[in-house]
């Protein structure tokens, strides 16, 4: 190789590597553009509202709404309960039909005659979330042990309080899933007004087919038949 040509050559080589490196800071600008270009896509997608068709439940049940005229609070899909911890992936109220039939039927009659409304805590509990709720509190003085099984995981009982027509609760003397003699049915201590809207919900329940428990004024069973245990868990969509 001549000189000449060993120079031409070498600068050659340079000139390829220059654009080797230009076309791989090209590449790597590319990229990054790229991903900034995904972030703003992701929040986009974030931001659009996604339709979602009204929850089916499965044959033989019936979803409590908001369409039916409940107020639906359904505590342990938030981390306002007694465990302070989210135990549901999302709330729903699901009842047996025959059991939500009744509910129903009271709901229309308390606000044709009382101008009031009912407002559900708690419905279906899956035994999955049974499970999830004993794991948190595995204290059979609070909690049902999932081999014993709950009333709610048959889909048969309900957790419920009475409110007006601006949708506030009635005093109850105890908030919901107060754990103490004063959420007793027995415990008589408490003033008039408490004393006689107890009585009023207790009474109103069993004329349409639910039984009170003796520590929780807010905890209603249907006691015309009887279901089996069910653990299909709701979809969250
Ligand atoms: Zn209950």
């Amino acid at each position: 190789m001549k000189r000449r040509d060993i120079f031409q050559f070498s600068l050659f080589a340079i000139l390829l590597g220059i654009q080797f490196l230009a076309c791989k800071t090209d590449k790597a600008e590319a990229l990054e553009n790229l991903e900034v270009t995904d972030t703003i896509v992701t929040t986009a997608t974030a931001d659009t509202p996604v339709y979602q068709a009204p929850y089916q439940p499965p044959e033989g049940w019936t979803e409590l709404n908001r369409e039916l005229g409940f107020v639906v609070d359904i505590r342990y899909a938030t981390d306002s309960n007694f465990t302070g911890k989210i135990i549901y992936d999302c709330p729903k109220c699901l009842l047996r039909k025959d059991v939500a039939d009744y509910l129903i039927m009271l709901q229309k009659h308390l606000k044709e005659k009382y101008n009031l409304g009912i407002k559900v805590f708690d419905c279906y509990r899956p035994k999955p979330y049974q499970q999830r709720l004993w794991d948190v509190v595995p204290d059979a003085r609070y909690v049902t042990p999932p081999a014993k099984g709950s009333m709610h995981s048959r889909g048969m009982a309900v957790d419920l309080t009475l409110v007006d027509s601006l949708g506030n609760e009635l005093d109850m003397g105890t908030a919901y899933d107060y754990f103490g003699k004063e959420a007793h049915i027995d415990f008589l201590d408490l003033p008039q007004e408490v004393l006689e809207n107890r009585a009023f919900l207790k009474a109103k329940m069993e004329e349409y087919g639910f039984e009170a428990i003796r520590t929780e004024w807010w905890h209603f069973a249907f006691n015309k038949r009887m279901y089996n245990f069910d653990d299909f868990v709701w979809s969250c969509n």
